[in-house]
């Protein structure tokens, strides 16, 4: 995708989901606060539609995982035991001229270097080298003209250095994204939020916010199986906010200060981790993919040895090609023992399982699949917009704006309209929303302006499926059904309305 496109992109996509009411600004009439967002009537239905898809395939379909819902706040020794306090760090620059602030790992110095000669050098802010040489071309296009001359020139072939600011080679300086000007040392930066619990503000009363929603699992692991029958294999889901101190909340909500995480960690016999780790990696990459991800905007990507953390054996990262460059949905990891085993020892807690068939008694490894539920609206949202033409009243084809989530993730399953608002017709219209509703399904009755326009408004809102009561209704008592992306419309009895929602939203 061409970078001007995918700027566009995201820009009518969050038009349209502040228009439409999926997401707004944390505190809009404030001015809002960088890296918070809220969600809107729709947002927050398609937000518990993600939930429950999650909650109802991972858990209630399975007999190997059940859920809790732990404490944001914790015992501050979790966070000690875990490792957080110590290293869950983030590299910090910051500009030495305008004050911005950076996270070091995600600022890149690009040098562009032609028959051996610099000819220019610039800041910019991205994920990847891939990124950050096009963001380079970008800032160059406008500023450099003579490099566009040249570069023109198939003799000339730009050459390019790029380096992280958290990286640099001896010598060199990196620069600023915004003002061109130096940066400072990379410094070590915690992302928890701190906070006191009571009435005394002393370093006796601190406490953190949980960035993870994994550690509460751990906690559990000997409650929940003491109260459980579960023998291992198994796991524990929990889905819940968490937060990160970011230092650049960027790319709309990819990456805010305030998230809700989807979590599993699940338990297996050291020898069979392996077995189990291919088999999540798989799961979950599949289950996007059921629903409505496509496969060639999503990859797996494992991690190379040297991006693994010093725990874990194996991780992977579910991707996803967002307009803004390909990003992290979620990642699967190997964590081994670690993370029992630091919570063994710190508490003091027996964190062993007992194996009554081999008399084996063993800490147990963790696959643990942890998602979040923002990135995976903000992937969805982005995979459904579409910009096509459906016909008017006249069969006349106009411009339309279609958001194709796939319909269990919908916010609205059905809408029903009366074609016209007399002869009876919204009477029947309402009888059918009330049977939608009462069924569970949430719908939309819609008896203002021209049908046309009410299919419309729908269509942004994501509706897969909408009724319309006309004049043969009152004769057959059938009503048409007009799917929102192939725009067929078919008739079929009134009261079999319920039925086919229930059916296709599956
Ligand atoms: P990143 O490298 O993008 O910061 P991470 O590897 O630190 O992510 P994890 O610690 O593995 O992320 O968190 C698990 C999941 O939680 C991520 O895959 C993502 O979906 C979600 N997540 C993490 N940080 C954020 C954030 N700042 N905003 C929104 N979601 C987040």
């Amino acid at each position: 995708m061409a970078e001007s496109n995918a700027n566009e992109l995201m820009e009518k996509l969050v038009s349209l989901c502040k228009r439409r009411g999926f997401i707004f600004p944390s505190s809009e009439i404030y001015g809002g606060i960088n890296g918070f967002w809220d969600y809107g009537p729709l947002g927050v239905e398609l937000k518990r539609h993600i939930k429950n898809a999650w909650w109802e395939d991972m858990v209630l379909r399975r007999d190997d995982v059940v859920g809790i819902d732990s404490s944001i706040i914790m015992n501050p020794k979790v966070w000690e035991a875990s490792g957080h306090l110590v290293s869950f760090n983030d590299p910090l620059v910051d500009c030495r001229g305008c004050k911005a602030r950076f996270r070091a790992d995600k600022v890149f110095t690009v040098v562009c270097f032609v028959q051996q000669e610099a000819l220019f050098s610039t800041g910019v802010e991205a994920d990847n080298e891939e990124q950050a040489i096009l963001g380079a071309v970008e800032k160059a296009n406008s500023k450099t003209r003579r490099f566009l001359v040249k570069a023109r020139d198939p003799k000339l072939q730009p050459k390019w250095e790029v380096f992280r600011a958290d990286k640099l080679p001896k010598g060199s300086e990196a620069l600023c994204p915004l003002c061109g000007q130096g940066l400072t040392d990379a410094r070590k930066f915690n992302m928890m939020f701190k906070t006191f619990v009571g009435a005394m503000e002393d370093s006796s009363s601190a406490a953190y916010l949980r960035p993870e929603t994994a550690q509460g699992i751990f906690c559990n692991f000997r409650n929940v199986l003491d109260t459980t029958r579960l023998k291992i294999p198994f796991g524990i889901a929990q889905i819940g906010k968490s937060f990160r101190n970011e230092i650049n909340p960027r790319n709309y909500t990819f990456r805010s200060r305030e998230f809700e995480q989807i979590e599993i960690e699940f338990f297996c016999h050291p020898t069979e981790a392996d077995k189990w780790y291919e088999y999540w990696r798989d799961q979950r990459f599949q289950w996007y993919v059921g629903l409505g991800l496509r496969s060639d905007r999503l990859r797996l990507r494992d991690h190379q040895e040297e991006e693994l953390a010093h725990y874990c054996k194996a991780c992977a990262d579910v991707e996803y090609a967002f307009p803004f460059g390909i990003a992290e949905l979620e990642g699967i990891a190997n964590r081994t023992d670690f993370d029992l085993t630091q919570h063994q020892k710190s508490s003091g807690r027996d964190m062993t399982y007992f194996d009554d068939e081999s008399k084996e008694r063993y800490i147990p490894y963790v696959i643990e699949p942890s998602g979040g539920v923002d990135r995976a609206a903000l992937a969805f949202l982005c995979e459904a917009y579409c910009e096509d033409t459906a016909p008017d009243e006249h069969g006349n084809p106009q411009p339309r704006t279609v958001m194709k989530l796939h319909p269990r993730l919908a916010p609205i399953k059905a809408a029903v309209f009366p074609l016209v608002k007399k002869d009876g017709m919204p009477e029947v219209a309402l009888k059918i929303h009330q049977a939608l509703r009462a069924a569970g399904l949430a719908s939309f009755y819609d008896e203002k302006g021209a049908v046309g326009r009410r299919y419309r408004r729908q269509d942004e809102a994501g509706t897969p499926f909408c009724f319309t009561v006309d004049g043969q209704t009152l004769q057959d008592q059938s009503v048409t059904v007009r799917d929102r992306d192939s725009l067929v419309q078919v008739r079929i009895a009134a009261n079999q309305v319920v039925e086919y929602v229930q059916q296709r939203i599956r």
